[in-house]
């Protein structure tokens, strides 16, 4: 009896496991096919400067038509393309993409593109980025690179002189995700990085006293190291308040200002709110 059972458990595991590999096979081809097919697209998310209350970047995020299944997170896109090395040819696409994107806004605002660990240490990343801005005609300087904690893992010195040649060439780099990977305070410090975005889990509980202490503890640390903060996934004034009234955060990015739009609705938006006189400009809610 205990035998069958058990091996009913098995039957039913190896099953299970042969309809994730399956799963897992389709899911390759499609991307595979989804470059070529152009069923991707590039959403933007605003980053709002908290004292001008004008937008000053736009973040790029990856979204996924997929003709049966509908939008696919890039949370699910990202890891597998990595695993199929497809997310060099992808963040190819992504990068110039975005950058030609950038092109069409007003010129104070600057674009930032999430790089993912492997598209950060593949071996050419430099002349990547630099070809990327040559063909868009894009200033270095209206591109940021995010990165989160886990690119500044391996090979130290390696990543040490990537972030230096790049901010030689006058682009930015923001760490990512700021609190939540394996995150250690030297990275801070021991690599250039022009801007710390920390991440919305800090904000749990933020009308409490522990929580907004640890924030604001972050928050001021990574200022008083020259670096500029930003607090990502703001969604209700009081968030907002809290976060803004020592006046170390800079900027806010967030569902109170806008959800990641298509590329068409964010030049709207950055054309209307040009336009508009500075305390009407925080309302940028699409
Ligand atoms: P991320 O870079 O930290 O991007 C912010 C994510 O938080 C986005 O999710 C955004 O839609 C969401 N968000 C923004 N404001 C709020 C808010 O107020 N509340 C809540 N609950 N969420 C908010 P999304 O677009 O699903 O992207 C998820 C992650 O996937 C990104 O996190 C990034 O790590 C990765 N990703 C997205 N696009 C790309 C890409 O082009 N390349 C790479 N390598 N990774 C990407
Ligand atoms: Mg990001
Ligand atoms: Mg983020
Ligand atoms: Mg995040």
């Amino acid at each position: 009896r205990a035998k069958a059972d058990g091996r009913g458990t098995f039957c039913f595991f190896r099953d299970e496991m042969a309809a994730t590999v399956e799963a897992r096979r389709i899911l390759e081809l499609d991307l595979r096919k989804a470059l070529a097919n152009e069923e991707f697209e590039l959403f933007y998310q605003p980053l709002v400067n908290l004292k001008s209350g004008k937008i000053t970047t736009c973040e790029a995020l990856l979204r996924w038509n997929h003709p049966v299944r509908g939008t696919v997170s890039p949370v699910d896109i990202i890891p597998v393309a990595e695993d199929m090395g497809l997310i060099v040819d992808l963040g190819r696409w992504i990068l110039r993409r975005a950058c030609m994107e950038c092109m069409k806004w007003p010129e104070g605002v600057s674009v930032a593109v999430n790089f993912s660990p492997q598209q950060f240490h593949q071996r050419d990343v430099l002349s990547e980025i630099r070809y990327a801005l040559e063909v868009s005609g894009l200033p270095a300087h209206r591109l940021e690179i995010e990165i989160t904690e886990s690119s500044l893992l391996r090979n130290t010195q390696l990543t040490h002189d990537i972030l230096s040649q790049l901010h030689a060439l006058g682009v930015s780099i923001s760490l990512d995700d700021f609190g939540t990977g394996y995150s250690s305070l030297s990275y801070l410090h021991n690599f250039p990085m022009q801007k710390v975005k920390i991440d919305r889990s800090f904000l749990e509980g933020i009308d409490t006293d522990r929580p907004l202490t640890l924030l604001r503890g972050v928050a001021r640390l990574s200022a008083d190291l020259g670096m500029s903060v930003v607090v990502e996934g703001i969604e209700t004034n009081e968030q907002l308040e809290l976060i803004s009234t020592d006046g170390t955060v800079s900027e806010a990015q967030g569902y109170l200002f806008s959800r990641p739009v298509p590329a068409v609705r964010m030049r709207q938006l950055l054309n209307a709110s040009h336009g508009r006189r500075p305390e009407d400009q925080l309302q940028v809610v699409a």
